[in-house]
């Protein structure tokens, strides 16, 4: 059975990595781009965080929740398998509060995770200072109010995003799958069935107004974050996916971070450990409005820099390293991620427009897919 994996990003890579051990499956991915030339995912933090979300319940949560459970297996197994490394922070993420009324909220959400298997603590700002003296003088960027509190969430992690999706490309590599680069899917060849049509082929291009190079397959996986769109467009069912810009920062502050430290999250911005002297700082979200291009407001990322030097005062005296841009591949007037069957075919399975949450539900992602077609089979 030849499955045809649209798109190379962390979600196509999570999904070829799970369906390459089925000796039924032949698995070819097909990226545009060259090797190493990552899109939205080369532009992520890799924070996994859902026991922190402030959702109580709901599909999103628990594709979050389902997730992050799967990490924990994959994460080993995959260094094992490729002798790679992978960074994956295992310290949790604290979150600061600057607004009592808002803190206390969340005594309700720790005892429904509590329901749920999963731990948060509460810290007063008291407990805070006595686990993280460093933070004692952490203010909101907007109202100049110090942090009243803490929730700490152990069990959320943080990833290397391109470190994740090299493994998981070179384990999908070792159990046979294989990956085009540089070859862009632009249309395909439809036979109408009994009810549903069926995807035949793919084509990798027009030249002189022929299709060329035709793939046969018998399933088709779109996983193209915002190419996902033209995808779905020309198979006439498109799926609306808007970009939305990011930002972020990578600095450098010699010793401002512990070696165990978590992901410090508060004013909507996250700083990210790398070392006891690196970190990124991220991500702005900056809407595309009716722009048809949309270009980096820089406005917006000193506004990040300025949050992170309330949040953590001593990256005063950071040195910038580097910034950069991507684009999250946003569903319009639909929740993110879409996982599902396209609507009129039988065999063209869509995963994508997974927003900010696409390093994070990688692994769930492909699971469902995986089930999809073991249910088909
Ligand atoms: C600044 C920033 C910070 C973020 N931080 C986080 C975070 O902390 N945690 C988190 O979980 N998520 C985060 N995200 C979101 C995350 O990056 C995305 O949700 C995720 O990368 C989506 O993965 P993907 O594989 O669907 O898309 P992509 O990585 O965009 O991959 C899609 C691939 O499809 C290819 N493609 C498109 N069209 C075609 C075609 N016609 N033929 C062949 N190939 C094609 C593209 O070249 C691309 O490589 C962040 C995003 C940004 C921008």
């Amino acid at each position: 059975m030849n499955v045809g994996i649209i798109g190379g990003g962390v979600v196509g890579a999570a999904i070829a990595h799970r369906l390459s051990p089925h000796s039924n499956l032949e698995v070819q991915v097909f990226e545009q781009n060259p090797p190493n030339h990552l899109e939205a995912t080369g532009a992520a933090l890799g924070v996994l965080s859902a026991v922190i979300s402030s959702k109580l319940k709901g599909k999103h949560l628990k594709l979050g929740l389902e997730s992050l459970r799967l990490y924990e297996a994959l994460i080993p197994a995959l260094i094992e398998s490729t002798g790679l490394s992978v960074p994956y922070n295992r310290h949790g993420i604290l979150q600061l509060f600057f607004d009592a009324e808002d803190f206390a909220r969340w005594t309700k959400t720790q005892s429904v995770r509590q329901q749920q298997g999963f731990i948060l603590e509460h810290w007063s700002r008291q407990e805070l200072i006595e686990r993280y003296p460093e933070l004692a003088e952490a203010r909101s960027h907007l109202t100049g109010a110090i942090a009243v509190g803490a929730v700490y969430s152990p069990q959320d992690r943080q990833i290397d995003p391109v470190a994740l999706t090299q493994a998981l490309i070179q384990g999908a590599t070792q159990n046979g799958a294989q990956f085009h680069f540089n070859t862009s899917i632009s249309s395909f060849r439809i036979e109408a069935g009994a009810e549903n049509q069926r995807v035949t082929h793919l084509y990798q291009g027009k030249r002189q107004g022929k299709e060329e190079n035709a793939i046969a397959v018998d399933w088709v996986i779109v996983s193209a974050g915002l190419g996902s769109a033209a995808l779905t467009q020309t198979l006439a069912q498109p799926i609306q996916i808007r970009p939305v810009l990011g930002q972020a920062l990578h600095l450098r502050c010699p010793n401002a971070m512990r070696i165990d430290s978590p992901v410090i999250n508060g004013s909507d911005i996250h700083l990210v450990p790398l070392s006891e002297d690196e970190l990124w700082v991220g991500a702005t979200v900056e809407f595309p409005d009716d722009k048809i291009i949309l270009e980096p407001d820089p406005l917006a990322l000193e506004e990040l820099w300025q949050k992170a030097i309330a949040l953590y005062p001593t990256l005063a005296h950071a040195e910038i390293l580097r910034t950069w841009q991507g684009l999250r591949p946003r569903p319009e007037e639909r929740a993110a991620p879409i996982i599902e069957r396209l609507p009129g075919y039988q065999n063209v399975l869509i995963a994508t427009g997974h927003y900010r949450n696409g390093v994070l539900m990688a692994p769930i992602t492909a699971q469902k897919i995986e089930a999809y077609l073991e249910a088909a089979l």
